[in-house]
Formats: structure tokens, C-alpha cells, sequence
């Protein structure tokens, strides 16, 4: 499974959120200390942030791993954002290992991460891809689950959801079709909303700022795990952890 981390706050260079900590994302991606499913995420990486008086997100994916790519380190050196969601990605079996299948996935000014698999894709998401629009199927940017359950996330925001009731809804229709880990992380750049559905999360704020990621990237303190079958919601200086409603025992994940 991926590793994935969004933050909130005063404007900090990418660098010193992601690959300077001692077990920040850069450290995760071949050496995760609390990863529940898989060993290395060397399958490609992303980084989506938020520059001064622009709403939309800029993106910067690779297929490559995080690691082997000095051109990245340069980047996050000198860009400061207010506001970041990043991923490494370890690709789950049968799919495809592409830049376009990299989270974070981004529509307007939201930007969206997966971590975990779905059991059974396609075939078990037939259903729910089915009640899609055609163009929103049609749009998808890659052959992985991911990109589907994105798809899913977009339309219950595009209805009219917040983003974490958007989350939640995905989560508890998703796994009443099958087994699944769905750790949500999403984001437009103001709050975070995430869901824990069978792997880590913990979260971390301070001096008007939030940090929600799969693991602790030092081992400083503050940091709160988040409980499974959770779904969080951040600002800058709020933090909130309920259950994921509609999610009956049968369901839990994984
Ligand atoms: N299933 C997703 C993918 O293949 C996410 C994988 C993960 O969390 N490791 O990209």
C-alpha cells in the first residue's frame, strides 16, 4: 500500500514536509516504519500543491520512485506552499505502474489520494461504475482502482457532499460490495478530509498548521493515531475524528 500525507498551514518549503524529515515520504518510500501491506512504494510518486492566489492545484507526478529523481529535490527546495497532499505509490498487483496512475488525482481544486486496494477489481466495482455518468467513466485517468473510486468521490461532491460526507459515502458503498482498504485523503487546499479503512493514519498540528499522513515522518511528539473505520476532518486549527457512518459491522474493512 502507498503512503500519503496532506498538510495545511503557514507556507513551508516541500522539501522540509517531505523529503528532509528523518521518516518523511522520501524515507517511507523505501523504508515505511508502520505500512500494514506491502514493503517499498517505489512504483512512481506525486505532489500536489497550492500557489499563492491561485485556487487550483499544480501537480508533479512520476512513474519513478521518489528517490531517483534529483530533479524533484531541486523543486521542492525552493517552492513554499500553504497548502500540499503528496504520495508514493506501491502499485497493487494487476495494475499498471504509469505516471497517470500516480495519486494525487486532481478536478478543480480539489486534489485526492487512495491508499489501499480494491479486492476483486474491476469485476466487484462493476455496480457502482455503472452508476456513473458516461462521461465521468470516460474520463478516467487510468486503469486502476484509484482512478474509480476518485470517479466515485467527484460525484458525490459534485451532488452537492462535503468532503468528508463525499468520503465516508464511497468508503461504506465500496465496501458493501467488497473487501477493500480505502484510507482517502482529499483536499482543496483550506481542509483535509481522510478515512482510515484498514491502514494507518495519524495526524499532528501546531502553530496554526496540520499535518495528516499515513506515519509519522519524525519522531517528535504530538503526533495522534487515527482509530481504523475513522473519518477525519482538519483545518489549520481544528482537528475532528468520528466513525464512518453507514458502516455496518459486516462491512468493516479489510
Ligand atoms: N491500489 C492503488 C494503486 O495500485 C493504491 C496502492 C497502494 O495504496 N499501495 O495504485
Amino acid at each position: 500500500m502507498c503512503r500519503h500525507l496532506a498538510y495545511i498551514g503557514s507556507p513551508l518549503p516541500l522539501a522540509e514536509l517531505l523529503l528532509t524529515p528523518g521518516h518523511g515520504l522520501l524515507t517511507q518510500s523505501w523504508a515505511p516504519r508502520r505500512q500494514r501491506n506491502g514493503t517499498v512504494n517505489a512504483d512512481g510518486f506525486g505532489v500536489g500543491w497550492y500557489a499563492p492566489g491561485d485556487p487550483l492545484p499544480a501537480r508533479y507526478r512520476r512513474a519513478i520512485p521518489i528517490w531517483a529523481d534529483p530533479s524533484f529535490a531541486d523543486v521542492a527546495r525552493v517552492t513554499t506552499s500553504r497548502g500540499v497532499l503528496a504520495a508514493v505509490r506501491s502499485a497493487s498487483p494487476g495494475m499498471p505502474q504509469a505516471e497517470s496512475a500516480a495519486a494525487p488525482f486532481t478536478q478543480g481544486p480539489w486534489l485526492f489520494s487512495h491508499n489501499g486496494r480494491v479486492e476483486g477489481w474491476p469485476d466487484a466495482l462493476e455496480g457502482l461504475a455503472a452508476s456513473l455518468p458516461t462521461a465521468r467513466l470516460l474520463a478516467l485517468e487510468a486503469q486502476v482502482d484509484s482512478a474509480l473510486l476518485w470517479a466515485l468521490v467527484l460525484e458525490q461532491l459534485a451532488a452537492g457532499e462535503s468532503a468528508p460526507d463525499a468520503l465516508g459515502q464511497v468508503v461504506s458503498s465500496v465496501a458493501a460490495v467488497t473487501g477493500a482498504t480505502l484510507n482517502f485523503l482529499l483536499t482543496d487546499g483550506t481542509g483535509i478530509a481522510a478515512t482510515t479503512a484498514g491502514d494507518t493514519l495519524f495526524w499532528r498540528n501546531g502553530r496554526g498548521s496540520v499535518v495528516v499522513a499515513s506515519e509519522p515522518f519524525d519522531d517528535g511528539p504530538g503526533w495522534h493515531e487515527v482509530p481504523d473505520n475513522s473519518l477525519l476532518t482538519a483545518t489549520a486549527s481544528h482537528v475532528d475524528v468520528r466513525p464512518i457512518p453507514n458502516l455496518t459491522k459486516e462491512q468493516v474493512v479489510p
